[in-house]
């Protein structure tokens, strides 16, 4: 397949990579990465992520080549981390100009590509653009190490979830031997929160909510604008509501500005959020899933919570989403 990729990215004409609203470091890191990938062949291409760069990527090196706008013509694209295209924002809705190549870590992933590099076990997507910078034959420079540890960080939450594996470990373990600073990467990506998520977790925390061994809270557009936090930042308040003794499932709601309401959920093994989330449109890990719901909060909070009641209460139990 190396050649093969090898000959479509020496072929196009101008590359489109685009990664997922709402980014996290490994939407970014494998995209920065990918950008690397590419000026090492010499082939033209844009950078795109619809929503910029969050404070947990912003260390990254590169970030200022990405762009929020999708460029005028592109005949291939590259979509990174996203099991939906539509996850890519309003740029989805031209994908059918280009060859697209999708790759993702997914379980819920929809196959939409021409060429699909879908690894469900792999734990981060930087991970598979890891591998494919070694079947392309390419070395790795300190700054695309530093970008595919970063992802690999963000989505293992720095090897804590139970899915951590010994690839993760030999993968970050190699990624240092390139160059990258591990410190660095968990520094960047958890030791960087804004002031203002302190007053945002003030105000969510004090109403979470516990039913059983499922706790949820809810962010609303007011307290959010009250701690000048942007829109689309849930201040990783769920990873937080996970790591209550107890816990089975955490859901936070979150007030969008387009009258619709997001969904974060996380859930211990054998809860399986992404199925839940699948349900509802969305997608994700079987304990790290979402989905963006149309209808108010209140409304989208009693449908899901009775969903998420099914599973926690094990009528799915055995049931396998991947
Ligand atoms: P988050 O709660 O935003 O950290 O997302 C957790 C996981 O669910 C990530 O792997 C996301 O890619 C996935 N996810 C979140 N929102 C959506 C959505 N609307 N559609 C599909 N997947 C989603
Ligand atoms: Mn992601
Ligand atoms: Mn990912």
């Amino acid at each position: 397949m190396a050649s093969s990729l090898e000959q479509l990215l020496r072929r196009a004409r101008h590359i489109l990579v685009a990664t997922h609203v709402s980014p996290d470091p490994d939407g970014i890191g494998s995209l920065l990465a990918v950008g690397a990938i590419l000026d090492r062949i010499g082939a033209e291409h844009t950078l795109l992520s619809r929503d910029g760069v969050p404070y947990d990527a912003d260390f990254l090196p590169g970030i200022e080549r990405i762009v929020t706008e999708a460029p005028a013509l592109f005949d291939l694209a590259i979509v990174l981390d996203c099991s939906d295209p539509r996850r890519i924002g309003s740029a989805a809705d031209r994908l059918s100009e280009a060859f697209v190549i999708n790759i993702d870590h997914h379980p819920t992933n929809l196959l939409f590509g021409d060429m699909n590099v879908v690894d469900v076990s792999a734990l981060s997507t930087c991970q598979i653009v890891y591998r494919l910078a070694a079947t392309l034959g390419l070395s790795l420079t300190k700054d695309v190490a530093s970008c595919l540890l970063a992802g690999l960080v963000g989505d293992t939450q720095c090897f804590r979830i139970a899915s951590t594996d010994q690839r993760a470990l030999d993968d970050a373990a190699a990624l240092m031997d390139s160059g990258a600073d591990l410190g660095a990467a968990a520094r960047g990506v958890y030791g960087s929160r804004p002031v203002g998520h302190v007053s945002l977790w003030g105000a969510v925390l004090s109403g979470a909510v516990w039913e059983g061994d499922i706790v949820s809270a809810s962010v609303t557009l007011a307290a959010r604008r009250a701690a000048g936090v942007p829109d689309d930042d849930d201040a990783g308040i769920v990873n937080f509501l996970q790591s209550i003794r107890g816990t089975r499932a955490a859901v936070i709601f979150s007030e969008r500005s387009d009258g619709a309401t997001g969904v974060s959920l996380r859930s211990v093994p054998g809860v399986d959020v992404a199925a839940v989330a699948a349900e509802f449109g969305g997608g994700g890990h079987r304990q790290a899933a979402g989905c963006t719901v149309t209808g108010s909060m209140a409304d989208v909070r009693t449908r899901v919570l009775a969903r998420l009641r099914q599973e926690t209460d094990g009528t799915s139990i055995g049931r396998d989403s991947g």
